[in-house]
C-alpha cells in the first residue's frame, strides 16, 4: 500500500512540474513516505532524516517533507516533536492538500486522496486502490490510527481505472485494501445484472466483473489482492478464487497461531476455524500457493503459545511468510493499555528471545519452503518478467515465486513459460520453455 501511495504522491508531485531527480543532492523537494509498522521502520526514517540536513547547506530553499504512517499515526504531535528538519508533516490523507502547501497558486482543490493519479513505474504490472483505511482496530496495530477508517471506492471508478491501465497495455493488477476482502461496494447498482456474485459478496463480485473475458478485460491476465482477512473469506470469495484470471496465489495474514494470543489481538478467528478455512481454499483450488503473515513475541505470549504458532505453521502448511518480532506502537490498544497498567498487554518477552523464536520460526519456514518449491521441478511456470540483468531475467510465477532463467531484456514487461529445472528456497531457476513459440 505504501509503495502504491508512492505512486500516488509522484503523480501529484509530476502534475505541478516536478520531476524526478537522479540524485537526492539535486532534489529541490525530498518526501518520505514513511511507515509505522514496527519500530524499526520509524528508527530508519529518524536516521534518514538528519542525514538528510546535510543537503540544505547546498540548497537553502531544500523542503523536506514526511508523509505516511508516522504522521498519520502522530495525533498528539509527539514524534513531530522528536523530529527535527521536516518542513512538511502529514498523513497520506492529506495528500491533496501537498499543492496548497507548497503554495500553488493555481492550486485546484481535490478532496479525496483516492482521485490523485498515481505515477506508475511500471506499465505491465500496476496496483490498484480498491480501499482505504481500516475498522480491524486490531490491538497491536497503528493502521487504523495512521490511515483512517475504512473507505471503500465506487466499482465504476475501479473499472475505469483498470480499463484505463488495460488499454495501456497492463497485464497485472493488484487491488489493494487494508482488509481487501471487507469490500462494500458503494454503487452496486454498477455490477453487471448477470454478475452471479452480485448479491452474496461484493468482493467476489468485483472480482467477477475484472475476470471477463471479453472487451478491455481480457487484456488483463493476472488479478491479485492483498490483504484479505480470514474472517471475512466466505464461500463465494472461495468460488472467486477459481475465476480464470485470479493468480495461483493467496495472501492470508494469520499473525498468530495461539488461540489465547489471537483474542488478545483482537484478531476474529480461531486457528481451527484459520485451518478449516484453508482446506477448503486447498479443496476449491488444489495447487494454489498460501503466504501469510505472522507476529512473535506479542504481549507475555508464552513458549507453549509460541509452539502452537510453530504447530499452526506445520499444519497449513505455508509457502511463505513474513514473520515480524512484536514492537509496541505508540496509540494502538496493546500500548495504551500496557500504559495503564494491564499487565496481560506489557510488551514483557525480552528481545533475545522474541529473535530466537523468530529464527526458529524462520528456519521452519525455510524448510518447508524448500520441500514446497521442489514440486515445480520439471514444471512450467507463467512469469511475469520484471527485470533483465546480465542476460538472466527475473519475475514472479503466477504462485508468486521468484522465477530466474536467461533471456533478454525484450521480454521485460511480457509473460512468458519457464521450465524448472532447479527450484530453490528463494528462486525457482529454469529455462524458457518452447511452448512460447
Ligand atoms: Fe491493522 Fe488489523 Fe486493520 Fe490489518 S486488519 S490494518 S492488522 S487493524
Amino acid at each position: 500500500m505504501n509503495k502504491h501511495d508512492s505512486e500516488r504522491i509522484a503523480g501529484l508531485l509530476n502534475s505541478l512540474n516536478y520531476k524526478p531527480t537522479a540524485h537526492i543532492i539535486q532534489a529541490d523537494i525530498i518526501v518520505l513516505n514513511s511507515c509505522s509498522v514496527r519500530q524499526a521502520s520509524e528508527d530508519k526514517a529518524f536516521g534518514l532524516i538528519k542525514n538528510w540536513q546535510q543537503y540544505r547547506n547546498k540548497k537553502k530553499n531544500l523542503i523536506i517533507i514526511v508523509t505516511g504512517c508516522m504522521p498519520g499515526r502522530d495525533k498528539n504531535g509527539v514524534l513531530k516533536e522528536k523530529i527535527k528538519g521536516v518542513d512538511l508533516w502529514f498523513g497520506i490523507d492529506e495528500l491533496p492538500m501537498l499543492p496548497k502547501r507548497l503554495g500553488g497558486l493555481d492550486y485546484n482543490f481535490k478532496k479525496d486522496y483516492l482521485s490523485i493519479a498515481p505515477l506508475r513505474q511500471n506499465s505491465a504490472q500496476a496496483f490498484v486502490t480498491i480501499q482505504t483505511g481500516c475498522n480491524n482496530f486490531c490491538s497491536y496495530c497503528a493502521v487504523p490510527y495512521a490511515r483512517g477508517r475504512e473507505r471503500n471506492r465506487p466499482v465504476r471508478d475501479i473499472l475505469t481505472e483498470v480499463k484505463k491501465l488495460a488499454t495501456k497495455g497492463c497485464l497485472e493488477i493488484t487491488l489493494l485494501g487494508q482488509v481487501v476482502n471487507r469490500y462494500i461496494a458503494p454503487d452496486r447498482k454498477n455490477f453487471n445484472p448477470k454478475n452471479p456474485f452480485k448479491t452474496r459478496d461484493d468482493f467476489a463480485a468485483l472480482l467477477w466483473e475484472l475476470n471477463q473475458s471479453a472487451g478491455w478485460r481480457k487484456k488483463i491476465k493476472r488479478i491479485n489482492f492483498t490483504a484479505s482477512d480470514p474472517q471475512y473469506f466466505n464461500e463465494a470469495q472461495i468460488e472467486a478464487l477459481k475465476l480464470p484470471s485470479q493468480v495461483n496465489y493467496l495472501h492470508l495474514p494469520a499473525q498468530n497461531g495461539d488461540n489465547a494470543v489471537l483474542k488478545k489481538m483482537n484478531r476474529k478467528y480461531t486457528r481451527e476455524q484459520y485451518i478449516k478455512l484453508v482446506k477448503k481454499i486447498r479443496l476449491a483450488r488444489p495447487d494454489i500457493a498460501l503466504g501469510t503473515d505472522l507476529i512473535v513475541g506479542f504481549c507475555g505470549e508464552t513458549k507453549k503459545q509460541f509452539k502452537n504458532t510453530l504447530d499452526f505453521y506445520k499444519k497449513c502448511d505455508f509457502d511463505i511468510a513474513y514473520t515480524a518480532i512484536y514492537s509496541e506502537r505508540s496509540g494502538t490498544a496493546a500500548a495504551k493499555a500496557a500504559k495503564a497498567g494491564v499487565k496481560t498487554f506489557q510488551d514483557s518477552i525480552p528481545q533475545l528471545e522474541k529473535k530466537r523464536r523468530w529464527h526458529e520460526l524462520q528456519e521452519l519456514m525455510e524448510k518447508t519452503t524448500f520441500r514446497k518449491n521442489q514440486k515445480y521441478l520439471d514444471k512450467i511456470v507463467e512469469v511475469m518478467v520484471e527485470k533483465c540483468e546480465n542476460g538472466i531475467c527475473s519475475g514472479n510465477s503466477g504462485e508468486m515465486k521468484l522465477v530466474q532463467f536467461l533471456g533478454k531484456s525484450n521480454l521485460i514487461g511480457k509473460i512468458v513459460k519457464v521450465k524448472i529445472t532447479r527450484p530453490e528456497m528463494w528462486v525457482l531457476r529454469g529455462e524458457i520453455s518452447e511452448a512460447n513459440v
